[in-house]
């Protein structure tokens, strides 16, 4: 009985909770530039971008995409390349191959118009139920719920319950309360997305603005007084080391970079040949791998990069001459050869460039110690 009370009880708060919202969104949405505009293939962009970034980092790449793809057609014909240069930034790169993997699949099934059914959304590359969700309210005005961590923490605190959003549990108990909210909602779409800017800016995980908050007066946290301890903080997850050596190699001005695996760090993207490996790796094993003497790799330079799960410790060995054309011989296919200015626009990852501007270090300290040796 208790239970069916509970039930009752939050369906009516769920009920209650769109307007609000709602009215507050009309006045308080921020400027953003898919906002002036709205067209589902805008929306699909945004909501790719917006995946793994900060608005404030989206918008104005946003908009130079947009420029650059300004139709889903343009997208789809674009080359995998080019795609990946306008996202230069934003990182995690296998959403720029996913967006442009779904909008070739849009134009071949769907004759280039984004789907609006929740089921032909989810069958694209790259989108998941949130993604689903939020292009198919805010773009088609479907009522479909969205979960995102902006929503999920607002949900927690407004109904008082600290869930597991990563449990099979806490994920169904935040769907259905999304679902809920919607579901009361006058328009979907706006009420969604400002939910979502409800999240990012008024409730926000460093401390929640209740007195300016549309949900102040339903809100059971804020009456409890347990805003800051909704949800709880998240045991930080050990982040796993990865010693990655890299060999920097070049012949006539032409640098080597191999292809990445489809999985893992930098899938799919050039990277300078490298060795991997969960313990640390000598020079010695690396030299031996590329079957190069040890003498014949200078620099060494050594830096950590930061990702959500690794810690990656990098080595950046730069081969010499003779080095390099023996690899350039010894290697097979697998390592292309590629010009500075294509180097350039391969350079996207913020640890590539790292690795190249140490090789550059490193090989102004060696033309350093020549000229010392000469004088
Ligand atoms: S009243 Fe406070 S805790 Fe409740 S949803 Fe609004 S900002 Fe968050």
């Amino acid at each position: 009985m208790a239970v069916a009370q509970g039930d009752h009880r939050r369906a009516r708060v769920a009920v209650g909770l769109a307007p609000p919202v709602e009215q507050w969104f009309a006045k308080a949405a921020r400027d953003l530039p898919w906002r002036r505009v709205r067209t589902a293939y805008g929306t699909l962009v945004s909501e790719a971008m917006c995946q793994q970034t900060q608005v404030a980092r989206a918008a104005p790449a946003w908009t130079a995409f947009m420029r650059a793809f300004p139709t889903i057609q343009a997208l789809a014909e674009a080359s995998e390349g080019s795609v990946l240069e306008a996202w230069r930034g934003l990182g995690y790169y296998r959403r720029a191959r996913s967006l442009h993997a779904a909008a070739a699949e849009i134009c071949e099934l769907h004759g280039g118009m984004v789907p609006s059914k929740r089921e032909a959304l989810l069958a694209l590359p790259g989108i998941g139920p949130y993604c689903a969700g939020a292009i198919g309210s805010i773009a088609f005005g479907k009522r479909e719920p969205i979960v995102d961590g902006n929503v999920a923490r607002v949900l927690m605190r407004v109904h008082g319950r600290n869930v597991d959003g990563a449990s099979p549990a806490g994920s169904k108990w935040l769907w259905a309360r999304a679902k809920e909210y919607v579901d009361g909602a006058k328009g979907p779409g706006i009420a969604n997305e400002g939910l979502m800017e409800l999240g990012a800016t008024i409730c926000t995980p460093v401390g929640a603005a209740c007195a300016r908050c549309p949900l102040r007066k339903v809100c059971v946290a804020t009456k409890q007084g347990s805003q800051d301890r909704i949800p709880l903080p998240r045991k930080r997850a050990v982040r796993q080391v990865l010693h990655t050596h890299v060999i920097v190699a070049r012949v006539a001005g032409h640098t080597a970079l191999v292809r990445r695996g489809e999985q893992g760090l930098w899938a799919g993207m050039l990277f300078p040949p490298t060795v991997e490996s969960p313990r640390a790796i000598s020079k010695r094993a690396v030299a031996l791998k590329f079957g190069v003497a040890q003498s014949e790799l200078g620099g060494g330079a050594a830096f950590e990069f930061m990702t959500s799960h690794r810690a990656v410790r990098f080595r950046v060995w730069c081969a010499s001459d003779s080095a390099s054309r023996l690899l350039k011989k010894s290697q097979g296919s697998e390592w292309t050869w590629h010009s500075k200015a294509a180097v350039a626009r391969a350079s996207l990852s913020s640890a590539m460039c790292k690795v190249f501007e140490s090789a550059k270090t490193a090989a102004r300290a060696r033309r350093g110690r020549v000229v010392l040796k000469a004088q």
